[in-house]
């Protein structure tokens, strides 16, 4: 019954926003990476975790070893969109949803369609020499044995992702606050919404229905208008695919 008054809602809306994390990617077998295991470093005898690991500072300081965990743990070049990507596009395609905001690095929104996509946190599909800033894809980041390379110049290449201990993109930001402003109905998905910044873009919204789809419990569910406590993607895929 939930999903009927979900479909209402959407139904009603004009401008929706969909704010997204880390469980709108598991449906596409994407593990948060932050459930796998830590390493221990002889330099600061000490066990770094898996945060730590995407921080700048180990990409500085150790960056084989960062390659090596990212290779693993952030990129999944066989993933593909789940039916919570396919159904936001087809909303964005029929002109009722205005823009996707996304903590994920995945780029599987863009996969399915969506036009409309604020990466927060920046986007393992785009990769840029430290050097020179020429662009290299996501193949020859994980092709390349070890620290990828430049071709041009022999600069370290980096993903654009934004890892801990830098800022986030200003751009992206105010671009995710400003359609966040315009909505007429925000839907938040697969996030506790306990992490920064989440919560506090979602303080820019003043639209009507505020809608939390989450498998456990979320931070703000008081001030929702509907609250679902299950996969989201089974949820988008009731609501928005099946007719
Ligand atoms: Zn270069």
């Amino acid at each position: 019954m939930q999903v009927q008054e979900l479909k209402t809602i959407i139904n009603e809306s004009k401008r929706i926003v969909f704010f997204g994390g880390a469980g709108v990617s598991t449906a596409s077998g994407i593990p948060d990476f932050r459930s796998a295991n830590g390493l221990y470093h002889e330099k600061y005898h000490r066990t770094f975790s898996p945060e730590e690991m995407v921080s700048h500072m180990f990409f500085t300081d150790y960056t084989e070893d960062f390659f090596k965990f990212y290779k693993q743990k952030l990129v999944y070049p066989e993933a593909k969109p789940n039916a919570c990507h396919i159904a936001l596009a087809k909303l964005e395609k029929e002109g009722k949803l205005k823009a996707v905001v996304t903590q994920n690095i995945d780029g599987l929104h863009q996969e399915a369609g969506s036009k409309k996509v604020f990466e927060l946190h920046g986007s393992v599909k785009r990769n840029y020499c430290t050097q020179c800033h020429t662009f290299y894809d996501a193949d020859y980041v994980m092709q390349a044995k070890g620290i990828p390379y430049c071709e041009k110049c022999g600069g370290i290449i980096k993903p654009d992702v934004v890892l801990y201990g830098e800022g986030l993109d200003n751009r992206v930001v105010s671009q995710a606050i400003e359609a966040i402003e315009n909505a007429d109905t925000l839907i938040i998905g697969g996030t506790s919404l306990i992490v920064y910044p989440a919560a506090g873009l979602i303080d820019y919204f003043r639209g009507n229905k505020l809608v939390l789809i989450n498998k456990s419990q979320t931070a703000t569910e008081g001030h929702a208008d509907l609250v679902i406590h299950e996969d989201i993607a089974k949820v988008m895929q009731a609501a928005v695919l099946d007719a």
